[in-house]
């Protein structure tokens, strides 16, 4: 019996005796170092959190029949525009407490659930593309990338097409 934890990873790279898991692992560290891989799925979630926040806008105006690119994003109750630094991902949210700032209506926490779920679905999309890469010899890092980006745009769109369907069943 043995466990794939980190510490015992070394002990085990000695004896030979690798489960999967740490050999993927350690395939991965050799070929990208951790710190790299973990900026890169970071900056993934950073990336996934901003495209959330243009997914609440298409989510929001596709079914009115609004454009989605003017004009800028404005509170659904008073129709105020919502000023850049209200309108941070994730952060805005929390710190107006879902409210708008304008008129104080509440906020969806549908406009945070859909930020925080296109994040986390880019950030494991990515850090699974880069797990392939690792475990794979014949392809390099350019080959994946047509991959990752028909990925993470199917990702975006199920979360849209989710969030239409939410918002019609709870409206
Ligand atoms: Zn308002």
């Amino acid at each position: 019996m043995y466990s794939c934890t980190p510490a015992s990873a070394a002990v085990l790279l000695e004896t030979g005796s690798l489960c999967p898991v740490t050999t993927a692992i350690v395939g991965l560290a050799s070929m990208m170092s951790v710190t790299e891989y973990q900026f890169a799925v970071a900056v993934a979630m950073l990336c996934g959190l901003m495209v959330g926040s243009f997914l609440n806008v298409v989510i929001y105006r596709v079914p009115r029949g609004i454009s989605v690119a003017r004009p800028r994003s404005f509170c659904p109750a008073c129709k105020v525009p919502i000023r850049p630094l209200d309108n941070i991902p994730v952060l805005s949210w929390c710190l107006l407490r879902g409210r708008c700032r304008s008129c104080h209506a509440p906020i969806s926490s549908r406009y945070l659930a859909v930020e925080v779920l296109t994040g986390i679905a880019w950030g494991m999309v990515t850090a699974w593309q880069l797990h392939g890469i690792a475990l794979s010899v014949s392809k390099s890092l350019y080959d994946h990338i047509p991959q990752l980006a028909a990925l993470l745009i199917l990702v975006s769109v199920l979360v849209a097409a989710g969030g239409m369907i939410v918002d019609r069943v709870a409206s």
